[in-house]
This record gives structure tokens, sequence and C-alpha cells, in this order.
């Protein structure tokens, strides 16, 4: 198995065995068997890029069914319209600029954008996120960018100023395709600005269920610093950001366009005084996550004896790398709550716990409830009242597992 930015030599760290696709739900009583694929994740001895060893087809994972949304919390909402506040008013060149966003999901940054009367397209390769975006007045293809894409869109609207992709980048295997596309359309002095979740924040806090089939690789700001060098870009700025459990913004440019801001000397330092890439720090995250496995499963199992109702809350992408490596079924835990209708009324993926809709989660309220959207931890606290008033208690399992009284 070769690297995928470099051909370089992988070594496997951590083994999750036999997953499904995160996001295909499963209806009741439906007897086709469930596309499954081995989710393990190495690191690159020559480039330092983690990643998963084995790719899942992109088709299977974005689609017209995909069920993510952008705007479903109200954080990521001001997350993402502040972003496109700040390219408005500092990012943009000339009379007519424009900006591209790649998986631009259900527009929420992009609607800020058009309601600026400023050119923009997104690219949206899942057609039911992008019906949403064209709702709210954004410009959508219905498309994977690739090289070919870049090109087209090249031609009909001129070169970006701003290229974007948030939680979008990391999805994506073949990014010699991606970058090539980059280099195309983005302006000689534009910006490619992209945030994804971040390898130093998964080490750190053993978050291993940002690992699933849709998170294809981990960056680092190194490892992303050397996938630049290799299309003409330099990484010339970083940001890390809170959402999602810990994310980096990248901010590429043409070499030799911008100048680096201290920033990234200070992250690439950092990581490598705490050896993030490195085999030894990679090995010991994966014994802890094993030992993080167990203690949620020593916990489940006594709650259960104990005849406590517990419950899970969101039925998140992430949670199908902890329900099928902790091998979690609905011995332990009844259902997961969800507010996703599409997902409501179907099973988890692999697990086949059923997923009911909030109202579930209140009648009555459970004695513990499952944090899987534990990256929206304060704000889904704080919104659920009742279950604090009820005396429930949550169980959160990043950075370690615990109990929380609501
Ligand atoms: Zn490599």
């Amino acid at each position: 198995m070769a690297c995928r930015i470099c051909s370089g030599r992988l070594h496997q760290f951590a083994d999750f065995g036999s997953q499904p696709v995160s996001d295909a739900f499963v209806t009741p009583g439906d007897p086709r068997e469930e596309y499954v694929f081995r989710l393990a994740v190495g690191v690159c001895e020559d480039c330092s890029m983690v990643q998963l060893l084995e790719e899942v087809p992109r088709e299977r994972m974005f689609h017209d069914g995909y069920p993510y949304l952008s705007s479903g919390s109200a954080v990521m909402r001001e997350h993402f319209w502040s972003l496109a506040e700040r390219f408005l008013a500092t990012d943009l060149a000339g009379d007519d600029p424009f900006i591209v966003e790649l998986g631009c999901n259900d527009g929420t940054m992009l609607q800020r954008v058009a309601e600026a009367g400023v050119r923009h397209l997104g690219v949206e390769p899942s057609g039911g996120v992008a019906d949403l975006a064209a709702a709210r007045g954004v410009r959508v293809r219905k498309d994977f960018f690739e090289a070919a894409t870049a090109a087209a869109v090249l031609a009909e609207d001129g070169p970006a100023d701003v290229i974007y992709a948030a939680n979008t980048l990391c999805h994506i295997p073949y990014m010699d395709s991606i970058l090539g596309g980059v280099a195309t359309l983005l302006r000689p002095d534009g910006v490619f600005v992209f945030e994804d979740p971040y390898l130093g924040d998964i080490v750190e806090r053993a978050s291993y269920d940002q690992i699933y089939d849709e998170h294809f690789y981990f960056f680092s700001a190194r490892s992303v610093s050397g996938m630049a060098r290799r299309h003409g870009f330099e990484l010339v700025d970083v940001e890390r950001l809170p959402v999602h459990g810990g994310e980096v913004r990248y901010t590429l440019a043409r070499r030799g366009a911008r100048t680096p801001s201290p920033a990234v000397a200070e992250l690439l330092a950092a990581e490598d005084a705490a050896g993030v890439s490195d085999l030894a720090t990679l090995t010991a995250f994966a014994a802890r996550v094993a030992d993080s496995r167990d203690r949620l499963v020593a916990l489940l199992t006594r709650l259960r004896d104990e005849g406590a109702r517990v419950y899970g809350y969101g039925a998140t992408a992430k949670s199908a790398t902890v329900l099928n490596y902790c091998g979690i079924g609905p011995d332990l835990v009844s259902f997961v709550s969800d507010t996703t209708p599409a997902k409501q009324g179907r099973l988890t993926p692999g697990s086949h716990i059923p997923v009911r809709g909030p109202e579930a989660f209140a009648d009555p309220y459970p004695d513990y409830a499952l944090l899987f959207a534990w990256n929206h931890a304060e704000e889904i606290m704080a919104k659920e009242e009742g279950f604090r008033e009820a005396g429930g208690t949550w169980i959160l399992y990043v950075p370690e597992v615990r109990l929380v009284r609501a």
C-alpha cells in the first residue's frame, strides 16, 4: 500500500475492523447485505500524511441522499457566516470578484456571498443538499470537483479569487486532481482556504470517531505543507478552530505570492516537538483508543445490568466508528435520537440501533444519554433542559470515558 500523496511507504498504526458506510442508514427489513470495508489508518514515512488504507467509492458516500447539513447547528451557521464576511471584506480583488466553494453542502457560507451580490459558485456532488443551496439563492454546479471540473468552470466564469472547502478536502483521496484543478482555477494571487479535522487534536484527545469512511486524510501543518509544495503552492497561514472537535483552517497561495504568517512556523514547530506524525506517537494513540473502547463497553454493560435506560444522542457519521468498533448494539443503547428526518425510522449502519426523532428522547427521558455529537456538547446540553430537570446523565467518551450530570 502506497501513500496517495507521494507514493511513499505507509505504516499502519490502527485498525477499526470491518465498517459500514457511515451514512448508510438501514431500512428495517431490507434484506440487502450492507457494503463494508476495512477501516485502517497508516502514516507515510516520507511525507507524514496520515490516511486510510482502503478507499470507499465516492458515489457510495456522496449522493442525492447525503444527510449531513452544514446549517444544522447554530454554532456552525455563525462560523460560516463570519468567514463569509471575512472573505467579502479582505480577500477579493478587482471589480467583479469570484468565490468558489468545493462541497458547498446546503449553501450556508455562500448564501452570505450571494446576498452581498458577489459572483460565486458552489460545486456539490450530493444532489439533495445542492438543491437546498440553490433554494437559498446560491449558484450550484452538481458535480465532483476535479481537474476537468476546474477547467470547465474557468472557461465559463474566469479565475477565482478565493477557493474554499470546509470538511471536504480530507474526503477526497485523489488529491493530484484536486490541487491541479485549484492551480488551474485560482487567480495568480488568489488563495485556497480549507478547514478539516486536525491530526494534532485527534491524537491529543484520542477522538478516534473522527476516523470513518468519509475522512480519508488526517491533515497536519507538516503534511499539508509538503502536499502544497508538490503542486506549486505554499502554506501561508494556519488557524486552529474549535469546531467539529478541533480543526485547522489552512491557507495556500502560489509559491512566492504571499508571505507566510508566523503562525505557520509556530504550528510546524509545535507538531515537531509533540512528534504528532511519529509512528511511536500514533501507535500510543491506537493503544489509548483500544483502552477507551474497553472502558465504554464496560460502562454500558454495567448500566444495562443495573437496568438503566440508555439512549444515544445524535446519529452522527462519527458514531458509526464508535458503535461498530466497540460492538455496541441495541442491547446496550436502546435507540439513538436524531433531528434528521431521513435517518428516523431507520437503523444505524452496521450496528442496527433504531433511530428515532427528538420527541422520543423526552418520552420518557433516559437515565443516561450517550452523546455521539460531542463536538456540539455545549449547544446540546444547553438545549436539553428537560433532560437535566429529569436528573439525566450524559456519557462522553472524548477525551476519556466519563459521566457528566446533565
Ligand atoms: Zn506520502
